[in-house]
């Protein structure tokens, strides 16, 4: 077990060469390592100002770097510890150097996360926090960005708070009742514990069924684009990328290189899967590819059937269309909407489900133009209403997007649920209260715990059970 005694240190930038590159210190130690081997014109370090500074070889005394220091004192820094951070140029043989040195004088190389978990271990974050941190440096859109600041901030928390609240009150009461039946202690009424258990369960769902889409905000949506040859697949593609990335070619059949590039479609990263290969196979190698390719197909989120609409339906449209529908959310982009039109929406709807006789489920159907960028964005939206469930889904901090919250919140509501059985069935109060520890727990591991002196608070200060 690493020690949270000592002083860590890091390289906190990116590898490789840059404009300013930053070496962080934490710990007790951290301001006298800096200023051992930093030359400052003036001491003490001032806190939270950038301090021009040299930094220079211990043993020749020549100046290897020009370097900014910032220094933070506990608690106010990001680990709620002595934080120094020296802004060096961006050389890794000057990174190194620096960090060694500090290593020579007792710092430890940090483990990776190591800052983040200080923070948390300090106090000074609480663990959604600490996951939204990680999620933030992660993010490939600014949507993503956006909803994990938010999350750091504490968001997921301060919406669990009021019902740890309620909780930790009636616990509190319970208790109380239990421990001072001789004090009349007031404790509360069935019907109240019901009513209330039921809002608090109302809103933990709530927010369960929100990480269907908090879980597409975090790891984007894989799309499948399937269709003939020489239909438009990479144009779109290439369209939906905002770039020509992918090779457009007018000779039918030639085999394109899988890309899996992503874009960002309404701020939420969209894959593209290929699905070169699912021609009717003529050989057992084959016939495995084409097994795999469906498997990714069948896989993914959603699923696009590009269709020349400028040519006749063919036999070929009809059999992907049929491979297709059946695995759920399908798009239809009806491209070379810049041509003559030989297929319509109608045609699709007809050839999915033959006669009307079963209306197509999650089936959309879109002109686009590769050519020209007609429909591209009917199809961004398409793409997300049909993918994304709700994803009008209110404010940034109104759902969750990591599945430990979701299976915590789960166990939450089932701790809930025997609670309200047993508010119902009027059991003995000492059973009522495991049921709702069972509820509380899992909310304390989601956002950190709710400890016996917040709960002897409750208890001793707003009941006068000691008379
Ligand atoms: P893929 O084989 O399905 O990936 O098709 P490509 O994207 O390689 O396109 C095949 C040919 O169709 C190329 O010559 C494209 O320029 C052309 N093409 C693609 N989309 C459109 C479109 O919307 N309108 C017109 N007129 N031509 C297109």
């Amino acid at each position: 077990m690493r020690s949270t005694e000592d002083t860590i240190v890091a390289v906190a930038t990116p590898p490789g060469r840059g404009g300013i590159g930053i070496v962080r210190l934490s710990g007790e130690h951290a301001v006298t390592l800096a200023t051992g081997l930093i030359h400052f014109s003036k001491l003490p370090l001032e806190t939270q100002r950038a301090t021009l500074a040299e930094f220079r070889d211990p043993q020749t005394g020549c100046v290897l770097d020009e370097v900014v220091v910032t220094c933070f004192r506990a608690p106010h820094s990001y680990t709620a510890e002595d934080v120094v951070e020296v802004s060096c140029h961006g050389s890794p043989i000057i990174l190194r150097n620096l960090v060694e040195l500090c290593l020579e004088r007792g710092a430890r190389a940090a483990e990776p996360g190591e800052f983040t978990m200080r923070a948390f271990l300090n106090g000074r974050i609480d663990l959604t926090q600490a996951e939204a941190i990680r999620d933030l440096i992660e993010s490939r859109t600014l949507y993503q960005a956006r909803v994990a600041a938010q999350q750091m901030e504490g968001s997921v928390s301060a919406r669990l708070k009021p019902h740890k609240q309620v909780l930790m009150e009636f616990i509190a009461r319970l208790e109380a009742g239990i421990d001072f039946a001789e004090d009349d202690v007031a404790v509360m009424n069935w019907d109240e514990i019901g009513a209330r258990l039921d809002a608090i369960r109302a809103d933990l769902e709530k927010l369960v069924e929100g990480y269907e889409f908090g879980r597409i905000v975090r790891e984007g949506l894989s799309l499948a684009i399937v269709g003939r040859p020489n239909v438009g697949k990479s144009s779109l593609f290439n369209r939906l990328l905002n770039e020509d990335r992918a090779i457009v070619t007018s000779t039918p059949g030639t085999t394109r290189d899988l890309v899996t590039e992503s874009a960002s479609v309404g701020g939420i990263p969209l894959r593209f899967v290929d699905t070169a290969g699912i021609r009717e196979a003529t050989d057992e190698a084959e016939r495995l590819g084409v097994e795999r390719s469906m498997q990714a197909i069948a896989d993914s989120n959603l699923r696009l059937l590009v269709v020349d609409a400028s040519q006749p339906w063919s036999e070929e449209d009809t059999r992907l269309l049929g491979k297709m529908h059946p695995l759920g959310a399908l798009l239809v982009a009806l491209n070379k909407s810049d041509l003559p039109a030989q297929v319509s929406p109608e045609d699709v709807v007809w050839h999915a489900a033959p006669g009307g006789v079963e209306v197509a489920p999650r089936l959309q159907v879109v002109r686009t133009s590769a050519l020209t960028a007609e429909g591209i964005p009917r199809l961004r939206e398409a793409i997300l209403e049909l993918a994304v469930p709700a994803h009008d889904t209110g404010a940034e901090g109104e759902f969750i997007t990591n599945l430990r919250h979701q299976q915590l919140l789960k166990e939450s509501l089932a701790g809930l649920t025997k609670a309200q059985r047993a508010a119902n069935e009027r059991v003995h109060h000492e059973l009522l209260l495991l049921d709702l520890y069972d509820a509380l727990r899992p909310l304390d591991a989601l956002t950190g715990a709710t400890d016996v002196e917040q709960l002897l608070d409750i208890i001793f200060s707003t009941f006068c059970v000691g008379k």
